[in-house]
């Protein structure tokens, strides 16, 4: 099933409110602890990006061990590496060229090409 990794995640076994912590940010710091010992934390991750991002890139609460800030300048900071794979893309390099200037794996590269062409396929 799509969502069995949630049978696993430590937040549904704790205090939800720890993760939508209103004021102080001690309830965040200890949210974000208990993230970093979940075994689930990279599906929470992927989870958290599409949910956000079909919510206009609204951002609330902690997920997969990020603040709301935290993960706005991560998606921000994934947003500008994917244009320059892109732009090196246009110049001819490889994806192995790329993946060595940008310190990523080439399999990075060829999956944000990838999602960059069937995009433009739907836009089509
Ligand atoms: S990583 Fe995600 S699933 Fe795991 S405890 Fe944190 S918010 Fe919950």
């Amino acid at each position: 099933m799509k969502y069995e990794w949630m049978d696993s995640a430590l937040c549904a076994q704790t205090e939800p409110d720890l993760w939508y912590p209103e004021g102080s940010g001690q309830h965040a710091r200890t949210a974000l602890r208990i993230c970093a010992q979940c075994p689930v934390r990279p599906e929470c991750d992927e989870y958290a990006q599409n949910v956000e991002d079909a919510a206009d890139g609204r951002r609330h609460g902690a997920w997969a061990g990020m603040s709301a800030r935290q993960r706005h300048r991560q998606t921000a900071a994934t947003a500008r590496r994917d244009q320059q794979i892109l732009r090196f893309t246009e110049q001819g390099l490889s994806a192995d060229e790329i993946g060595d200037r940008l310190g990523i794996t080439s399999r990075t590269v060829v999956r944000v090409r990838t999602a960059h062409r069937q995009q433009q396929q739907e836009v089509a």
